[in-house]
């Protein structure tokens, strides 16, 4: 689906955050300046945290009002090895916060249950496909779809 400007694309990490269980896994794809940054500081922001771009630091960790969000950006990463330092393993089995991964194809990292979110440039806009895989991928995928297609007129 078409996200017309930045403030549909913070409203999709809105609807996800109302949504979102613990232990869940988002995977965010696109090139540079697609959007994904922008799609976390929604989703954070909604969930009572302050979300900044991981860029520099490969991973930021937010306290919020209901779990820890590990925002994770592979961008700069440029051995799989030094996945093991990041403890991208133990982010993503941990049960007690969510993971969002940016660039999360470079490398073999996702859990079988994930969101995965793609924003590719169309224009001034940005084109959405939201694929879900195992059953919390699966959920928040048509969550997503029926909220968006509900708020198109
Ligand atoms: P990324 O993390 O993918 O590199 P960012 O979120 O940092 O991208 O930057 C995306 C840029 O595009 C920002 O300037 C943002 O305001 C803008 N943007 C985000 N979503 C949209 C959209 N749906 N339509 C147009 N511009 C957008
Ligand atoms: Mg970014």
């Amino acid at each position: 689906m078409i996200l017309p400007d930045e403030a549909a694309t913070k409203r999709v990490g809105e609807i996800l955050a109302r949504a979102i269980q613990p232990g869940t896994t988002i995977a965010l794809i696109g090139d540079l300046g697609a959007g994904k940054t922008t799609l976390v500081t929604g989703l954070v922001g909604a969930l009572g945290g302050t979300a900044s771009s991981p860029t520099f630091s490969l991973v930021n960790e937010y306290p919020t009002r209901r779990f820890v969000v590990w925002h994770i950006d592979l961008y700069r990463l440029e051995r799989e090895a030094e996945l093991v330092e990041l403890g991208l393993d133990d982010m993503i089995e941990n049960r007690l916060g969510i993971c969002v991964i940016e660039w999360a194809d470079k490398f073999d990292v996702l859990p079988a249950d994930h969101l995965r979110l793609e924003l590719v440039h169309e224009g001034d806009t940005r084109r959405l496909t939201a694929t879900g895989t195992g059953p919390r991928g699966e959920l928040l995928a048509s969550t997503l779809e029926g909220e968006l297609l509900g708020s198109e007129s």
